[in-house]
């Protein structure tokens, strides 16, 4: 049963070949400093940085250029993008790249202003924003986290090792996005199928939730049969065009807030992947992909009437006199067999992760109460041995 909800999502999508075009319109909305933020290069590989910096010259805008934005932001990246935007009255905080530089944007938005220590004051604690938040705008390079229409903002914490995901409100939403599916071409295929798999996640921790039965999760089905066959498409051909932007508009609506309303949510494969992350630093696709099966093959028992739906309406497992718990794990299997032909790591020592890190890293998963059963320490160590 869907309980009581607000949907809100405040974010303008320009999407397609031309989406481009309509950056220099909501330029104009804005003030003279645009903090033209990026990551660590690939922008100015493709020629996206060029077709950016012509549009911010032709509309007179100051630019404040703010690149190298890592793959999984930096809280010592934030307090210089801070600086940055401060120092210089950033109006705009223009986020080119994909889910990192988009994150950081929002970041930067909340905290540049900050009196307090943004980490403490964000990540660590989820205090209400009381001061002045910088506007966001997006032009998305590569697709898979949702960064672009939501109010997700993942900063990692090296020093002290802890991964943390925020959501803001929708103050914080990117103002505008533009999604062109060609800016997602150059993407290497590993990066591809990890966002892939990023969008699955979202989607699938959505969908296993202590709420069953929903318009959501026939909505979610839906994506899920879509998001499957377009990646396939993908992984043959990285040139296709209807399969590269049918991924990019699935990864915008599979964690804008939509099919998340109104019903409990699980996200334990993201915890689980967030500090496997803030222990090795990996690619953010493949840490969920390698925690993800045994996370669900642990869980399958108390959700196996969900598990058996999954199978037989994403997979088309056929149910033919079999038992709950054998569709349940067939479904299982032919997720393993997807993620195998993506190329995903099914195996977190692939990334990095060493037996000694096993109990570090499950003191730093953050336990949620929204799936079909909490864990326990215990079993988060458990999984993370079976991920191994
Ligand atoms: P990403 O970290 O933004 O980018 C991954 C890599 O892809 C980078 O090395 C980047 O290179 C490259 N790249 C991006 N666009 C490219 C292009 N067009 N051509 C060639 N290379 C390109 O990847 P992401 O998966 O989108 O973001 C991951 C982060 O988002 C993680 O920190 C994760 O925890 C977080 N996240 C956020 C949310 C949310 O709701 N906000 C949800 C899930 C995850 P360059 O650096 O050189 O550009
Ligand atoms: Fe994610």
């Amino acid at each position: 049963m869907l309980g009581n909800f607000t949907y809100e999502n405040p974010t303008k999508l320009y999407f397609g070949k031309d989406a481009l075009s309509y950056l220099q319109d909501e330029l104009a909305l804005y003030g003279p400093n645009v903090q033209f933020i990026y990551g660590g290069g690939s922008v100015k590989r493709n020629g996206i940085y060029e077709k950016i910096m012509t549009v911010l010259q032709a509309a007179h805008k100051r630019v404040i250029e703010d690149g190298g934005v890592m793959p999984n932001p930096t809280l010592d990246k934030l307090y210089e993008g801070c600086r940055a935007a401060k120092e210089q009255k950033a109006d705009l905080l223009l986020a080119v790249g994909g889910g990192s530089v988009c994150d950081y944007a929002k970041a930067v938005a909340v905290s540049a202003y900050c009196e307090t220590d943004p980490w403490d004051t964000y990540y660590a604690h989820m205090r209400r924003i009381k001061n002045k938040i910088i506007p966001v705008g997006c032009v998305l390079t590569m697709a898979g986290t949702g960064s672009e229409m939501n109010g997700g903002s993942v900063i990692t914490n090296t020093a002290e090792k802890r991964k943390i995901a925020r959501v803001f409100d929708a103050r914080v939403f990117p103002r505008f996005a533009v999604l062109n599916p060609e800016f997602t071409m150059t993407v290497p295929k590993y990066q591809m199928a990890a966002g892939c798999y990023d969008i699955m996640s979202h989607l699938m921790e959505q969908y296993f939730s202590g709420t069953d039965d929903t318009a959501s999760d026939y909505i979610a089905e839906g994506m899920m049969r879509s998001l499957v066959h377009s990646s396939r498409q993908a992984i043959r051909d990285p040139q296709d065009y209807e399969a590269r932007s049918n991924i990019m508009w699935l990864a915008s609506w599979a964690l804008n807030s939509f099919i998340g309303k109104g019903k409990s949510q699980d996200w334990m494969v993201h915890m689980l992947g967030q500090s496997l992350g803030a222990y090795t630093n990996a690619t953010h696709g493949m840490t969920l992909a390698a925690v993800s099966l045994p996370y669900y093959r642990h869980i399958v028992k108390a959700g196996e009437a969900k598990f058996a739906r999954f199978a037989q309406t994403v997979w088309q497992v056929r149910p033919d006199g079999k038992t709950a718990a054998d569709i349940a794990a067939e479904g299982l299997q032919c997720l393993e067999a997807w993620m195998r032909s993506l190329g995903l790591v099914l195996h977190a020592r692939e990334l990095g992760m060493t037996e000694e890190m096993i109990p570090q890293i499950a003191e730093g998963v953050f336990i949620t109460h929204g799936g079909y059963e909490t864990l326990t320490r215990e079993a988060v160590e458990d999984i993370l041995q079976q991920s191994l």
